[in-house]
């Protein structure tokens, strides 16, 4: 891949024209510009910690190729992410094992290895309830293990960066301990825990609520309730599937408003991201239809969705399209936040010498991204004009 030198655009945020230098994966400087020719836009490179999968290939399938690994990637750089989890959800030991094989096979590319800054596990160690289960197979959810961890962690060679659990076990918090103390983030999610044992589990260094106000009961009592003890905790950093389907545009808005600093968007994608609108045969929700607008649902029953088909860029456009977030906001919750999250809340410099080399130059059309190229640690990984 291309080494590049440096780039023009204009800044996202201060809209001021700029030329970012980079030395090797690093940026080496930022100077501004009286004028520029070019009209694209430089952002930061975007971030997604919640990827089933994109573009046909699914993380969680048995099939899954190292090639897969790979060639997901590849689609993801083209819609402007440069770091992401691929994300595993629940499954038999075994089968976790195998993907997460694939997964690391796949890192020996190190530009591949870069841009997967770790795995995602969401799950074994969820509610069993329908309703906050989700579609995860009721066969294989367990209680919270550190043996089962460690386990997957060796296979993975470190590489589990994030585990999302239920904190409604016995075992939690002693869990959430361990992981927190080996470097893995907990984020609470798929979860019907009571009020005190979200509490007590924010204590022991669960960070994140994973897409909140998704996986939950159809009812809840008006109060308490998970959503709201969740978003009291101020420990809790907390993730949004901005879609427009999965959350009504009041509940972001309250989401946002509640945790300005610590809520980021997730994709949370499935295979069917990516592909034309058409009828599709899902691994765990049977034939699912997609929509030409990214509504993926349930053929039988076209009230329930059947996960999520939006990329993060899409995500990130629903957001300004909705008038929840400006364009420099939106894209901050889709590449500094989730970055500050994964670096345990440290601040991250954006375009600042030493900051990373990952960047998104694009064109603006109304609320749309048009992404023009996609530069990772100073490298040329997607260009639209190739
Ligand atoms: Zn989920």
């Amino acid at each position: 891949m291309e080494k590049i030198k440096c780039v023009e655009g204009i800044h996202y945020q201060s809209q001021r024209p700029i030329r970012l230098t980079f030395d090797h994966d690093l940026i080496s400087g930022m100077e501004e510009l009286e004028e520029i020719s070019s009209s694209l836009i430089i952002a930061p490179g975007l971030v997604d910690l919640q990827v089933n999968g994109f573009q046909g290939v699914d993380f969680n399938e048995p099939d899954l190729s190292v090639n897969d690994v790979v060639f997901c990637t590849e689609k993801l750089w083209e819609n402007g992410v440069t770091t992401f989890l691929p994300t595993l959800i629940t499954a038999s030991e075994q089968a976790l094992s195998d993907a997460i094989k694939k997964i690391i096979h796949a890192c020996e590319d190190p530009l591949i290895a870069a841009s997967i800054a770790g795995i995602h596990l969401e799950g074994p160690f969820i509610s069993k309830d329908a309703g906050p289960r989700g579609a995860h197979p009721l066969e294989f959810v367990q209680e919270p293990n550190w043996e089962f961890i460690s386990r997957l962690q060796k296979v993975a060679k470190g590489k589990i960066k994030l585990i999302t659990l239920s904190p409604e076990y016995e075992s939690a918090n002693d869990v959430i301990k361990k992981c927190v103390a080996e470097q893995i983030q907990i984020a609470i999610g798929h979860t019907a825990a009571k009020a005190d044992q979200l509490k007590r589990a924010a204590e022991a260094g669960a960070s994140l609520s994973t897409h909140l106000g998704n996986a939950a009961h159809l009812s809840l009592p008006r109060h308490p309730n998970y959503i709201w003890d969740q978003l009291a905790l101020d420990d809790l950093w907390t993730s949004m599937i901005s879609d427009g389907f999965h959350l009504p545009d009041a509940v972001m808005k309250v989401f946002m408003s509640v945790k300005p600093d610590k809520s980021f968007l997730v994709s949370d994608s499935t295979k069917f991201a990516g592909l034309p609108a058409g009828t599709y045969q899902s691994p765990i929700g049977g034939t699912v239809q997609l929509t030409s607008t990214g509504r993926l649902s349930m053929q039988e029953n076209p009230d329930l969705l059947a996960g999520s088909a939006a990329s993060l860029k899409s995500c990130l456009e629903y957001l300004i399209h909705a008038n929840l977030a400006t364009l420099s906001q939106a894209i901050d919750m889709a590449s500094v936040k989730p970055l500050s999250y994964l670096a345990k809340g440290e601040k991250v410099s954006v375009f600042q010498e030493g900051s990373r080399a990952d960047v998104v130059l694009f064109e603006r059309k109304t609320s749309k991204m048009m992404i023009n190229k996609t530069i990772k640690s100073g490298r040329l990984i997607y260009s639209s004009e190739i």
